[in-house]
């Protein structure tokens, strides 16, 4: 969803909130697996000159343990923040910088959801994985390979 901001650049006070869902299909090349759409919530707004972006998303996705490779949906919400500019003159990474007076909110909210994913995915932190010797899954049944 491109967000055009002139207004908001100019007045003080001006806010717009932002509510809509990216759906699976937009999001196929992220390398995960949407089954559901990503919910963005949030505002953007002009405090004191400044213009904010703050936005969570909600989703979920199909997951495979990377220790087990028992595959499960799970929930995610994420929340973010960013100052937005409206030239590069301010050089500093930790800025948006509104290209033609509006930002594509599509690309920086998968850009942060991406960022804030892990690299690791486990069914859960005290996931046992699999035996390295017979392939059993350790969080369900026991076996004997360990003990020889
Ligand atoms: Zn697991
Ligand atoms: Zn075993």
């Amino acid at each position: 969803m491109i967000i055009y901001l002139k207004q908001l650049f100019n007045i003080i006070g001006e806010f717009k909130s932002i509510d809509y869902k990216i759906m699976p299909d937009e999001l196929s090349g992220t390398g995960l697996s949407f089954v559901s759409p990503v919910h963005v919530k949030g505002e953007i707004c002009n405090r004191a000159g400044i213009v904010s972006l703050s936005f969570s998303v909600d989703f979920k996705l199909h997951i495979i343990c990377d220790r087990c490779l028992k595959e499960l949906d799970r929930d995610y919400h994420y929340n973010f923040e960013h100052t937005v500019v409206a030239s590069a003159s301010r050089n500093n990474d930790e800025y948006i910088v509104a290209e033609k007076e509006s930002i594509d909110l599509n690309n920086i909210a998968v850009s942060d959801l991406l960022l804030e994913f892990p690299s690791k995915i486990l069914c859960n932190d005290n996931c046992k994985g699999l035996c390295i010797n017979c392939g059993c899954d350790l969080n369900e049944s026991e076996c004997n390979c360990l003990e020889k």
